[in-house]
């Protein structure tokens, strides 16, 4: 007898998406966001499909979430896996795979939108979501690129237990989620340098107070106004040279350098097909999440909004996807 399958058993893959049917809604990015809007779309009974290529997005790099309502405390996996289930109990269709272009397009005498993706399918689809989060920003200095994963890393969690009793790691930024990076990495290192070019960094208060905690111990130090111009090593990287001198020199020794300087928004798909974004890139959406092409909606770190959080990019998610509901119950209305 076959074994009796969990309800929420994960395939390793997903290709149960069809190209014969006109969806109501293709969300493009499994992120949190992607994963919220697509639960909602089902709920809504929007036959839905949700893309992505990374199960989970952005927030599976953070080892600590204490603010998203109702979990105290969870890991940005544990949160995102936790989204993707609540997902799974609708009748939604999943597929691992990247949108490469999305065209306005006509199905019949019906207008909608075509998806195509990296293997070379397509989608039909009345309306389209984009929650296709960001990308790191990278410093761009000499260096930086020849040591990438050799001492330079973008994210604590996953490259942090490498320099597990190192001398000296420093975090590039001053963000909240910088100042994450920099706590988790006192788990490892000896000692962790906060670089930062501004003059005071501005994570959450509670995280502010920990920083500090950390450099009562000892085990963080803060360089402030000052740049990292390049990064230097051999085969491994092995320090870095400062725009202003640390201790009367410009080259620091350090065994690693993690850089948290921001995010650049992925809307150059949402641009192709017409969709307004402002000068950072970042889509333009109304309260609604509704951009400027009627039947494309967009949400989450991708979008115009100032406070970028799971939380909020999640209620945003479920507020487009409304949208996307009544425009499709519109269209539907207006052809019978
Ligand atoms: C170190 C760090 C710590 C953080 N800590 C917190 C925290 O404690 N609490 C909190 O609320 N927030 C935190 N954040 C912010 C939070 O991670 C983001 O606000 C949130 O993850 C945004 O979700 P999203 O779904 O909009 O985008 P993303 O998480 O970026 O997801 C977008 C997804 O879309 C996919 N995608 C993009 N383009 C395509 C395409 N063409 N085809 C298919 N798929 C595509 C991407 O691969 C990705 O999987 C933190 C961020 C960082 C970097």
């Amino acid at each position: 007898m076959e074994p009796k399958k969990e309800k929420h058993e994960k395939p390793k893959y997903d290709y149960k998406a069809d190209e014969k049917l006109l969806y109501d809604t293709v969300i493009v990015g499994t992120g949190v966001v992607g994963w919220a809007t697509a639960m909602y779309g089902g709920r809504l009974g929007l036959k839905t499909l949700i893309i992505g290529d990374i199960f989970g997005g952005t927030i599976i790099l953070t080892h600590l979430v204490e603010n998203y309502p109702g979990f105290v405390r969870l890991t940005g996996q544990e949160l995102s896996d936790k989204l993707e289930e609540h997902a799974r109990d609708y009748d939604i269709d999943i597929l691992s795979d990247r949108v490469e272009r999305v065209e306005k397009s006509k199905r019949g005498h019906e207008e909608c939108f075509l998806a195509h993706t990296l293997d070379g399918k397509k989608f039909f689809t009345r309306t389209v979501i984009f929650a296709t989060g960001t990308k790191f920003k990278k410093l761009g200095v000499p260096g930086e690129k020849e040591f990438e994963n050799k001492g330079v890393h973008y994210c604590a969690l996953c490259d942090g237990p490498l320099y597990k009793g190192k001398e000296r790691v420093g975090v590039v930024g001053g963000s909240d989620s910088a100042a994450k990076e920099a706590l988790l990495l006192t788990e490892y290192a000896k000692k962790v340098y906060l670089i930062y070019r501004g003059e005071k960094i501005r994570p959450e208060p509670i995280n502010e107070k920990r920083v500090e905690a950390k450099i009562k111990e000892g085990k963080i130090e803060i360089l402030y106004k000052t740049n990292v111009t390049e990064i230097k090593g051999d085969k491994l990287m092995t320090s870095v040279i400062l725009d202003r001198p640390y201790k009367g020199n410009k080259e620091f020794k350090m065994d690693a350098i993690f850089i948290d300087i921001g995010h650049i928004p992925l809307s150059e798909l949402a641009i192709q097909v017409g969709v307004k974004v402002n000068e950072k890139k970042e889509i333009t959406v109304d309260r609604k999440g509704r951009t400027n092409v009627p039947g494309i909606f967009a949400a989450g770190d991708v979008v115009d909004t100032e406070f970028k959080q799971a939380i909020t990019g999640v209620g945003e998610g479920v507020a487009a996807v409304y949208q996307a509901y009544k425009y499709v119950k519109e269209k539907e209305h207006q052809s019978a």
